[in-house]
C-alpha cells in the first residue's frame, strides 16, 4: 500500500519534519503506520538539480590541475566550465519537470543533454535530441 502524505492530516507534519531530519529510512524502519503501509520519499527537482551541480562541481575540484586522457583539464575554456554546469542544472530539471508522468521520456530527455553537450561536428551525438520547430538543439 501507497500512502501519501498530503492525506495524513496531523500526522503528516510528523512525517515530513523526520524527511527533512534526512530520518527516511528510520520512518520505514519504524513501521508506524503497520507493515502494509510505505511511506514514500519524495525529493523535490529543486534539490535534485542542485545535488547533480554540487557533484559535477565536486569533480572539477577533484581533477583540478590534472589532466586528462586527451591532455586537457576537466574545466577550462570550451569544457566544464561553472557556466555549463549551470545550463546543465537547468535542462536536467526542465528534462524532469516536462516528463512528469513518463520515465522513459525523462530517461532520454535527460540522456539528450549528455549526448548534445559531448557531440562535437566530427562525432554528432543528436539523437536522442527533440525534435520540431521547439527543439533547443541547433543541430536538428
Ligand atoms: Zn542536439
Amino acid at each position: 500500500m501507497v500512502l501519501f502524505l498530503p492525506f495524513l492530516g496531523k500526522q503528516a507534519k510528523s512525517l515530513i519534519m523526520l524527511y527533512k531530519c534526512k530520518n527516511h529510512a528510520r520512518v520505514e524502519e519504524l513501521k508506524s503506520y503497520g507493515d502494509e503501509v510505505s511511506v514514500l520519499k519524495e525529493d523535490c527537482v529543486g534539490h535534485v538539480q542542485k545535488r547533480m551541480g554540487r557533484r559535477l562541481r565536486d569533480l572539477k575540484n577533484v581533477y583540478k590541475g590534472r589532466n586528462l586522457d586527451d591532455g586537457l583539464t576537466l574545466g577550462g575554456r570550451d569544457r566544464l566550465m561553472d557556466k555549463r554546469i549551470d545550463l546543465f542544472q537547468k535542462y536536467y530539471g526542465k528534462a524532469i519537470r516536462s516528463n512528469k508522468n513518463d520515465k522513459e521520456g525523462m530517461k532520454t530527455a535527460i540522456w539528450s543533454i549528455l549526448y548534445h553537450s559531448a557531440s562535437s561536428n566530427d562525432n554528432p551525438q543528436h539523437d536522442y535530441c527533440p525534435e520540431g520547430e521547439t527543439s533547443w538543439c541547433g543541430w536538428q
